[in-house]
């Protein structure tokens, strides 16, 4: 869609949080890029983090949940992974700025003598190379640049990022930019009322910085009453239109664009920006949204990690199992299992439930033989099957044990004397390995693989392209030496990645498939990061579709058991 006419500037949001953390900034923020979309405005979207790690890539999925990686190869906040569920559009590296990187190319700077000498300060050395990062996402055919501030109003290490946006409406004009305030109003539950206290000092402390919010998105479990919101629009200062109910949704997050269409939110917006007001058709998001509320059964799906119990740890996988859940009509009931529980003997009593089993991506040997044998379950079984990255890895290994007859196979990561290492550090990263050089080294982001066998469940699943392209981060890759000996015992080589067609002994292996079973896919990549729940991920898609069928009992069967109402097609 062409964008609708726009004069003036690429207008700027910036969407902060108050009260409490945890309370949606991103997908509220995500929300609001895809109704600014749906109206055909062309809109980018990044995420400021206060913290001072460079990314977030060494951080511990405990701590930080899950690392989500954009095309560009940026290792990156999960809410980088809302951000294009919801809208549709690839993010860069450019769509997420820490602390840590800001003060890493202030002092880059000020070491190459960029300063001329002065005194290097927050402001204006750090608050000017923030903005920086703001403005490099505007342009000519941008319209709108939404940034998020993480962290919550108050926070000191948030005050260098609050100041930089509080400057970026002076510099560029007020009618150009817009602030949007979440705020958290509590219910006390012993009082039986609704305070607006709270998000009443939140916006007192922004105006502190000089920042006058104009939206008030109110987090709250239940939706407010008129008076309520009155009440918060005299005290905030915010027009009572723009006091935004955004109360707990009840089934899922990605009904949230759709409570905030309900109230008008586009229109106001569009006429805060003095951007024209553009239809905004919901209906493929509704119908979506339709097919979330009414599923017309489930499917039972194993996920087997090390971080199972961290609800963010997976985000991108559960997401992805979810969307394509959505597209067959299904709810997914997810058994999450800690790997390591599977070592125990009665330890696959859990998984006897599941309809399909996944392996996602880890790294380390806790809970290592634990994937290695829910995988054997699912091979033995003829249950559907998914490994990503380490689940390929996982899924490698142990059919080199148990299938092509090398007991003792395992991957260099978890065993460096194996007399079969099915699994070993990639060239590139031997080195990065010994010097133990962590932060961004892996193989990182988008490369194109080449699907190599046409008449394969892969193939089909990707609709039949030659060449698709998927993100990774890893440093280990199958081993070449073994690829004979697992394609004689029933293995395919489904996707390949061939940096150079005159040297196929440098090629890497990126997909591989289980002839002879209803569905055994595992791939070195991550199609998590490219699923959103309008566009499932194909391989997710095809994963709990096979599930499904074995549920039904239609195992091995290719065509899908169709739960779609008469004249009504799934996303
Ligand atoms: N630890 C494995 C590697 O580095 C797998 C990584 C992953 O699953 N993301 O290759």
């Amino acid at each position: 869609m062409n964008s609708p006419k726009r004069d003036g500037p690429t207008r700027h949001l910036f969407i902060t949080g108050g009260v409490v953390s945890s309370l949606g900034k991103g997908i509220a923020s995500a929300s609001i890029g895809r109704l600014l979309k749906t109206m055909g405005y062309k809109v980018r979207i990044q995420k400021l983090d206060p913290y001072l790690n460079v990314d977030p890539g060494t951080m511990n999925p405990f701590q930080h949940g899950e690392v989500y990686v954009t095309d560009d190869g940026a290792e990156t906040d999960l809410d980088l992974g809302h951000y294009e569920r919801f809208l549709e559009e690839p993010c860069s590296r450019a769509s997420t700025v820490t602390s840590g990187r800001i003060y890493q190319s202030v002092i880059a700077n000020e070491r190459a003598g960029k300063y001329n000498g002065g005194t290097v300060q927050v402001i204006p050395h750090v608050t000017d190379e923030i903005k920086q990062t703001v403005k490099v996402l505007a342009g000519p055919e941008v319209d709108v640049v939404i940034t998020e501030v993480g962290g919550t109003v108050g926070d000191i290490e948030g005050l260098p990022f609050m100041e930089a946006a509080r400057q970026f409406r002076h510099d560029l004009g007020s009618q150009y930019v817009a602030f949007i305030h979440l705020a958290y109003i509590p219910y006390i539950r012993a009082a039986g009322e609704i305070k607006t206290k709270p998000a009443q000092h939140s916006v007192q402390k922004l105006r502190e910085i000089g920042i006058i919010p104009d939206f008030l998105l109110c987090r709250a479990e239940k939706p407010l009453s008129r008076d309520v919101r009155d009440k918060l629009a005299l005290f905030c200062n915010v027009d009572r239109a723009n006091v935004i109910d955004l109360p707990d949704v009840p089934t899922s997050v990605y009904e949230v664009p759709q409570v905030l269409h309900k109230q008008g939110m586009h229109e106001s917006l569009c006429r805060r920006l003095a951007l024209p007001v553009q239809p905004c058709d919901m209906h493929p998001w509704d119908l979506m949204v339709s097919h979330i509320r009414k599923p017309k059964d489930t499917v039972t799906i194993a996920l087997i990690g090390k971080y199972i119990n961290h609800q963010d740890a997976y985000k991108s996988v559960t997401e992805s199992i979810d969307h394509a859940a959505y597209a067959h009509l299904l709810k997914a009931n997810l058994l999450r299992i800690e790997s390591d529980q599977l070592e125990k003997e009665d330890g696959l009593e859990r998984i006897r439930e599941a309809d399909g089993i996944l392996v996602p991506g880890g790294f380390g040997k806790r809970g290592w033989e634990g994937k290695l044998k829910a995988i054997r379950h699912a091979r033995e079984h003829g249950i559907p099957y998914l490994g990503l990255c380490l689940g390929m890895q996982a899924a490698s290994v142990e059919f080199a044990r148990n299938v092509a007859g090398l007991a003792d196979a395992n991957s260099r990561e978890m065993d460096e004397r194996t007399p079969h290492p099915i699994i070993v550090p990639m060239d590139s990263q031997r080195e990065i390995i010994a010097a133990g050089q962590l932060g961004g080294t892996m193989r990182l982001g988008a490369f194109v693989c080449t699907l190599t066998k046409k008449s394969s469940r892969t193939s089909k699943l990707y609709g039949g392209a030659e060449q698709i392209s998927e993100r990774h981060r890893h440093r280990y890759e199958f081993n070449n030496a073994y690829r004979s000996r697992f394609e004689e015992a029933g293995m395919l080589f489904t996707g390949l990645y061939v940096p150079d067609a005159s040297k196929p002994e440098h090629s890497l292996v990126e997909i591989i498939e289980l002839k002879n079973h209803p569905f055994f896919i595992a791939t070195q990549a991550h199609p998590e990061f490219k699923s959103s729940p309008v566009h499932p991920h194909p391989l997710f898609k095809g994963f709990v579709g096979a599930a499904y069928r074995r549920k039904r009992g239609h195992a091995g069967s290719e065509t899908e058991v169709n739960l779609a109402p008469v004249g009504e097609t799934t996303p």
